[in-house]
Protein backbone atom coordinates (compact mmCIF):
# COMPACT_ATOMS: atom_id res chain seq x y z
CA UNK A 1 0.00 0.00 0.00
CA UNK A 2 1.99 2.79 -1.22
CA UNK A 3 -0.05 5.75 0.14
CA UNK A 4 -0.96 4.09 2.79
CA UNK A 5 -0.69 6.78 5.44
CA UNK A 6 -2.84 9.31 3.07
CA UNK A 7 -6.12 7.05 3.72
CA UNK A 8 -7.96 5.73 6.50
CA UNK A 9 -6.50 2.31 8.10
CA UNK A 10 -7.69 -0.84 7.62
CA UNK A 11 -8.38 -1.40 11.06
CA UNK A 12 -10.03 1.90 11.35
CA UNK A 13 -12.15 0.81 8.75
CA UNK A 14 -12.67 -2.48 9.84
CA UNK A 15 -14.26 -0.37 13.34
CA UNK A 16 -16.44 1.99 10.89
CA UNK A 17 -18.42 -0.81 9.20
CA UNK A 18 -18.70 -2.99 12.49
CA UNK A 19 -20.49 0.50 13.93
CA UNK A 20 -22.41 0.49 11.04
CA UNK A 21 -23.66 -3.10 11.24
CA UNK A 22 -24.54 -2.49 14.99
CA UNK A 23 -26.64 0.28 13.90
CA UNK A 24 -28.16 -1.19 11.08
CA UNK A 25 -29.21 -4.34 13.65
CA UNK A 26 -30.51 -1.95 15.47
CA UNK A 27 -32.78 -0.74 12.84
CA UNK A 28 -34.20 -4.08 11.98
CA UNK A 29 -34.45 -5.13 15.69
CA UNK A 30 -32.11 -7.34 15.49
CA UNK A 31 -29.35 -8.35 18.11
CA UNK A 32 -25.93 -7.19 16.30
CA UNK A 33 -24.58 -10.52 17.66
CA UNK A 34 -26.48 -12.23 14.98
CA UNK A 35 -24.53 -10.93 12.28
CA UNK A 36 -21.22 -12.16 11.51
CA UNK A 37 -18.66 -9.46 9.26
CA UNK A 38 -16.80 -11.90 7.06
CA UNK A 39 -14.18 -9.45 5.53
CA UNK A 40 -13.56 -9.84 1.84
CA UNK A 41 -9.30 -10.13 1.54
CA UNK A 42 -9.19 -11.59 -1.85
CA UNK A 43 -6.22 -9.30 -3.57
CA UNK A 44 -4.91 -8.03 -0.73
CA UNK A 45 -1.43 -10.15 1.19
CA UNK A 46 -0.53 -11.36 4.32
CA UNK A 47 0.53 -7.85 5.54
CA UNK A 48 -2.91 -5.94 4.80
CA UNK A 49 -4.56 -8.70 6.42
CA UNK A 50 -2.43 -9.15 9.74
CA UNK A 51 -3.38 -5.73 11.06
CA UNK A 52 -7.03 -6.63 10.89
CA UNK A 53 -6.21 -9.92 12.60
CA UNK A 54 -4.42 -8.30 15.38
CA UNK A 55 -7.40 -6.06 15.58
CA UNK A 56 -9.05 -8.93 16.70
CA UNK A 57 -11.07 -9.65 13.70
CA UNK A 58 -11.75 -13.57 13.05
CA UNK A 59 -13.78 -13.96 9.74
CA UNK A 60 -12.41 -13.83 6.39
CA UNK A 61 -13.48 -14.63 3.06
CA UNK A 62 -11.64 -15.63 0.07
CA UNK A 63 -13.25 -16.19 -3.54
CA UNK A 64 -9.75 -17.80 -4.90
CA UNK A 65 -8.80 -21.19 -3.91
CA UNK A 66 -5.50 -20.73 -5.26
CA UNK A 67 -5.11 -17.37 -3.90
CA UNK A 68 -5.85 -18.49 -0.42
CA UNK A 69 -3.38 -21.40 -0.20
CA UNK A 70 -0.58 -18.38 -0.70
CA UNK A 71 -1.53 -16.61 2.36
CA UNK A 72 -4.08 -18.55 5.08
CA UNK A 73 -2.19 -21.30 6.34
CA UNK A 74 0.46 -19.58 7.26
CA UNK A 75 -2.40 -16.59 9.03
CA UNK A 76 -4.34 -19.53 10.27
CA UNK A 77 -0.85 -21.26 12.01
CA UNK A 78 -0.62 -17.94 13.96
CA UNK A 79 -4.30 -17.84 14.82
CA UNK A 80 -6.32 -21.08 15.17
CA UNK A 81 -9.68 -19.71 15.77
CA UNK A 82 -9.72 -17.83 12.63
CA UNK A 83 -13.08 -18.71 10.50
CA UNK A 84 -12.29 -18.54 6.48
CA UNK A 85 -15.18 -18.53 4.34
CA UNK A 86 -14.67 -19.47 0.41
CA UNK A 87 -17.55 -16.93 -1.81
CA UNK A 88 -16.43 -17.79 -5.28
CA UNK A 89 -16.94 -20.54 -7.55
CA UNK A 90 -15.79 -23.87 -6.88
CA UNK A 91 -14.17 -26.43 -9.57
CA UNK A 92 -14.58 -30.43 -7.95
CA UNK A 93 -10.87 -30.45 -8.49
CA UNK A 94 -10.53 -28.08 -6.00
CA UNK A 95 -12.59 -29.66 -3.26
CA UNK A 96 -9.96 -31.14 -1.60
CA UNK A 97 -7.93 -28.45 -1.31
CA UNK A 98 -11.08 -26.21 -0.39
CA UNK A 99 -12.33 -28.41 2.47
CA UNK A 100 -8.38 -28.44 3.79
CA UNK A 101 -8.11 -24.84 3.86
CA UNK A 102 -11.73 -23.39 4.50
CA UNK A 103 -14.37 -23.28 7.16
CA UNK A 104 -17.11 -22.31 5.75
CA UNK A 105 -17.76 -23.17 1.81
CA UNK A 106 -20.60 -20.77 0.53
CA UNK A 107 -20.89 -21.46 -3.08
CA UNK A 108 -22.23 -25.08 -3.05
CA UNK A 109 -24.32 -24.99 -6.83
CA UNK A 110 -24.13 -28.33 -7.96
CA UNK A 111 -24.47 -31.61 -7.49
CA UNK A 112 -21.34 -32.91 -8.14
CA UNK A 113 -19.74 -30.07 -6.08
CA UNK A 114 -21.74 -30.73 -3.20
CA UNK A 115 -21.05 -34.80 -3.72
CA UNK A 116 -17.13 -33.98 -4.07
CA UNK A 117 -17.34 -31.25 -1.07
CA UNK A 118 -19.34 -34.06 0.98
CA UNK A 119 -16.92 -37.15 0.28
CA UNK A 120 -13.86 -34.70 1.31
CA UNK A 121 -15.28 -33.55 4.53
CA UNK A 122 -15.97 -37.30 5.22
CA UNK A 123 -12.81 -38.53 3.87
CA UNK A 124 -10.57 -35.54 5.90
CA UNK A 125 -12.78 -35.36 8.86
CA UNK A 126 -12.69 -31.60 9.06
CA UNK A 127 -16.07 -29.54 9.97
CA UNK A 128 -16.67 -27.56 7.46
CA UNK A 129 -20.21 -26.10 7.24
CA UNK A 130 -21.50 -25.10 3.77
CA UNK A 131 -24.19 -22.82 2.11
CA UNK A 132 -25.78 -22.98 -1.56
CA UNK A 133 -25.70 -20.37 -3.77
CA UNK A 134 -28.71 -18.84 -5.67
CA UNK A 135 -28.54 -17.17 -8.52
CA UNK A 136 -31.61 -14.82 -7.59
CA UNK A 137 -31.05 -12.74 -10.70
CA UNK A 138 -30.94 -15.84 -13.57
CA UNK A 139 -27.72 -13.95 -14.69
CA UNK A 140 -26.21 -16.24 -17.46
CA UNK A 141 -22.48 -16.28 -16.15
CA UNK A 142 -22.97 -16.05 -12.61
CA UNK A 143 -22.73 -19.23 -10.93
CA UNK A 144 -25.50 -20.36 -8.20
CA UNK A 145 -28.60 -22.68 -8.45
CA UNK A 146 -31.44 -21.42 -9.95
CA UNK A 147 -33.80 -19.85 -7.42
CA UNK A 148 -37.03 -22.21 -8.65
CA UNK A 149 -34.43 -25.26 -7.87
CA UNK A 150 -33.31 -24.32 -4.77
CA UNK A 151 -35.41 -25.88 -1.88
CA UNK A 152 -34.95 -29.08 -3.58
CA UNK A 153 -31.50 -28.99 -4.35
CA UNK A 154 -30.73 -27.96 -0.63
CA UNK A 155 -33.07 -30.69 0.82
CA UNK A 156 -30.72 -33.10 -2.06
CA UNK A 157 -28.19 -32.20 -0.32
CA UNK A 158 -29.19 -32.81 3.11
CA UNK A 159 -30.79 -36.15 2.61
CA UNK A 160 -28.84 -37.52 -0.14
CA UNK A 161 -25.54 -36.58 -0.60
CA UNK A 162 -24.78 -36.06 3.29
CA UNK A 163 -23.86 -32.32 3.07
CA UNK A 164 -24.53 -30.51 6.22
CA UNK A 165 -25.99 -27.13 4.38
CA UNK A 166 -27.05 -24.37 6.63
CA UNK A 167 -27.51 -21.20 4.55
CA UNK A 168 -28.25 -19.63 1.61
CA UNK A 169 -25.44 -17.29 -0.10
CA UNK A 170 -26.69 -14.84 -3.34
CA UNK A 171 -24.88 -11.92 -5.26
CA UNK A 172 -27.57 -9.71 -6.59
CA UNK A 173 -27.01 -8.51 -10.42
CA UNK A 174 -25.05 -5.34 -10.31
CA UNK A 175 -28.28 -3.49 -12.14
CA UNK A 176 -30.70 -4.26 -10.07
CA UNK A 177 -32.52 -2.89 -6.65
CA UNK A 178 -30.58 -5.19 -4.34
CA UNK A 179 -33.44 -5.30 -2.08
CA UNK A 180 -35.67 -7.59 -3.95
CA UNK A 181 -33.08 -10.21 -4.02
CA UNK A 182 -32.48 -10.30 -0.28
CA UNK A 183 -35.89 -10.31 0.08
CA UNK A 184 -36.03 -13.47 -2.78
CA UNK A 185 -33.17 -15.36 -0.60
CA UNK A 186 -34.62 -14.55 2.24
CA UNK A 187 -38.25 -16.29 1.39
CA UNK A 188 -35.74 -19.33 0.04
CA UNK A 189 -34.23 -19.75 3.24
CA UNK A 190 -37.37 -19.83 5.25
CA UNK A 191 -38.66 -22.48 2.93
CA UNK A 192 -35.40 -24.26 2.86
CA UNK A 193 -35.29 -24.17 6.85
CA UNK A 194 -31.61 -23.00 6.61
CA UNK A 195 -30.43 -20.54 10.01
CA UNK A 196 -27.38 -18.35 7.43
CA UNK A 197 -27.59 -16.18 5.11
CA UNK A 198 -24.79 -14.43 3.43
CA UNK A 199 -26.02 -11.51 1.41
CA UNK A 200 -25.00 -7.62 1.12
CA UNK A 201 -21.35 -6.35 0.42
CA UNK A 202 -20.01 -3.17 0.89
CA UNK A 203 -22.52 -0.81 -1.36
CA UNK A 204 -25.81 -2.57 0.61
CA UNK A 205 -24.98 -4.59 3.91
CA UNK A 206 -27.18 -2.53 6.02
CA UNK A 207 -29.94 -3.13 3.93
CA UNK A 208 -29.30 -6.50 3.11
CA UNK A 209 -29.12 -6.79 7.79
CA UNK A 210 -32.68 -5.64 7.48
CA UNK A 211 -33.72 -8.48 5.38
CA UNK A 212 -32.01 -10.87 7.64
CA UNK A 213 -28.59 -11.22 6.44
CA UNK A 214 -26.75 -13.46 8.84
CA UNK A 215 -23.44 -12.76 7.16
CA UNK A 216 -22.38 -10.06 5.57
CA UNK A 217 -19.36 -10.00 2.70
CA UNK A 218 -17.25 -6.91 3.42
CA UNK A 219 -14.13 -6.23 1.57
CA UNK A 220 -13.58 -2.75 0.04
CA UNK A 221 -14.62 -1.17 2.82
CA UNK A 222 -12.14 -2.62 5.09
CA UNK A 223 -9.17 -2.82 2.73
CA UNK A 224 -10.07 -0.31 0.29
CA UNK A 225 -10.07 -0.60 -3.26
CA UNK A 226 -8.28 -3.94 -4.73
CA UNK A 227 -4.94 -4.74 -6.95
CA UNK A 228 -6.68 -6.26 -9.57
CA UNK A 229 -4.64 -7.91 -12.07
C1 LIG B 1 -15.39 -9.47 -3.71
C2 LIG B 1 -16.63 -10.04 -3.15
C3 LIG B 1 -17.30 -9.40 -2.09
C4 LIG B 1 -16.86 -8.09 -1.49
O1 LIG B 1 -17.17 -7.03 -2.33
P1 LIG B 1 -17.00 -5.50 -1.86
O2 LIG B 1 -17.89 -4.75 -2.76
O3 LIG B 1 -15.56 -5.18 -2.05
O4 LIG B 1 -17.41 -5.42 -0.44
C5 LIG B 1 -18.44 -10.01 -1.60
N1 LIG B 1 -18.89 -11.19 -2.10
C6 LIG B 1 -18.27 -11.82 -3.10
C7 LIG B 1 -18.82 -13.10 -3.60
C8 LIG B 1 -17.12 -11.27 -3.66
O5 LIG B 1 -16.51 -11.93 -4.67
Amino acid sequence: MANGQMSESATQRLKNVTGLIGDAARDAERAAESIQLVAVSKTHDASSILPVIEAGHRIFGENRVQEAQGKWPDLKAGHPDIELHLIGPLQSNKAGDAVALFDCIQTIDREKIAKAVAREIGDQGRAVTCMVQVNTGKEEQKSGIDPEAAVDFVKKCRDEIGLPVEGLMCIPPLDEEAALHFALLQKLGAACGVKSLSMGMSADFEKAIAYGATHVRVGTAIFGPRNTG
